[in-house]
């Protein structure tokens, strides 16, 4: 069917096919954390007080619009210190960095300052607090991450075993079994680590487990409101980054809740509507480090070729905020 557009006079000026409705659902709560809302306000504050440029040691938060926003201020980004000229302030991402980083910062004479999350911090105290007990320490989580190097590298080498799977688990060798603990990483899926931390718990019933989950509220909370959504749920759209954990867990998380296809983008121009043929209810949620203007970019594209129906299905309020460090102080 299509809408004639006519002239007031003459004959037809145009014939525009008319808009398909397509249902959207909006998980909430969904991008931005409180962890990456205080990395990007450090970065920000830190080129407001010393002037561009402030180095910035790996990606502040796994997202390229981010980080190219962020650049366009007077951001540059490292992978390593000794692209950090001296007398230039460095932040540090809010992953976590080994101990060693801070102290070559400190070697260098460089102002360092630590967007690593609060809550990634609670699990760099919670380790060193097993480690000062003489407790061998396993960390859940994923291989190369760099979370996972950060906070492996809070402790000599040895202190903390890797383990990324249920088989890893039933197979690993503690040094004592009566003197184990688990930490784990703050983005991982909260459905697979609690498969992994029950064959922890079968095979060493002494382990002892984190006073409060290690997995962020932010975490939990956007894989919570993925679920509500997923079922109704022809195709769930993830906006995120490839290397973005918590995006990556999104998408698998969509896809065993029932969605019947989960697919992650990271900008609006990736979604071809060629995509949404046969896609009445359409899911959106994006990742901790992307930012609401990409689900209202991704809902402006839409609007072109379809008119839509949106629905926001939200499961619970976000209030946690963290204080920046004094250093940025005005
Ligand atoms: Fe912190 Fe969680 Fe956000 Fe990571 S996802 S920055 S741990 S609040």
């Amino acid at each position: 069917m299509t809408i004639r557009l006519m002239a007031s006079k003459g004959p037809d000026i145009s014939e525009i096919p008319e808009k398909r409705t397509l249902s959207v659902l909006l998980a909430a709560p969904r991008g931005f954390c409180a962890g990456v809302e205080r990395a990007i306000q450090i970065v920000e504050r830190a080129i407001a007080k010393y002037g561009a440029p402030v180095y910035v040691r790996h990606e502040i938060v796994h997202n390229r619009v981010v980080v190219e926003g962020l650049e366009a201020k007077g951001a540059i980004f490292v992978e390593e210190l000794d692209a950090v000229p001296t007398g230039r302030p460095v932040v540090f991402s809010a992953h976590g960095v080994p101990k060693s980083v801070p102290i070559d910062a400190a070697t260098r004479k460089l102002l360092h300052i630590d967007a690593t999350c609060p809550l990634v911090s609670k699990v760099h105290v919670e380790a060193e607090r097993h480690f000062t007990r003489g407790l061998e320490i396993i960390l859940i989580g994923h291989a190369g991450h760099p979370e996972v190097i950060g906070t492996m590298g809070q402790l000599p080498k040895g202190a903390i075993s890797l383990i990324e799977t249920i088989e890893e688990a039933e197979i690993f060798k503690p040094r004592d079994p009566a003197k184990l603990a688990y930490v784990t990483q703050t983005t991982l899926s909260i459905d697979d680590t609690a498969e992994i931390v029950a064959v922890l718990k079968r095979r060493f019933p002494s382990v002892v487990a984190p006073r409060k989950d290690d997995i962020c509220y932010a975490t939990s909370n956007r894989q919570d409101a993925v679920k509500a959504i997923a079922e109704r749920c022809d195709l769930l759209i993830v906006l995120g980054a490839p290397n973005s954990s918590n995006a990556c867990r999104l998408v698998e998380v969509a896809a065993r809740s029932g969605a019947k296809r989960a697919v992650m983008i990271q900008r609006p121009h990736e979604l071809d509507p060629k995509q949404l043929d046969g896609i009445s209810k359409l899911g959106i949620t994006a990742g901790a480090s992307a930012p609401e203007s990409l689900v209202q970019d991704v809902l402006a594209r839409l609007r072109k070729f379809f008119s839509l129906e949106i629905e926001e299905i939200g499961t619970i309020e976000e209030t946690v905020h963290f204080k920046l460090p004094r250093l940025l102080d005005a």
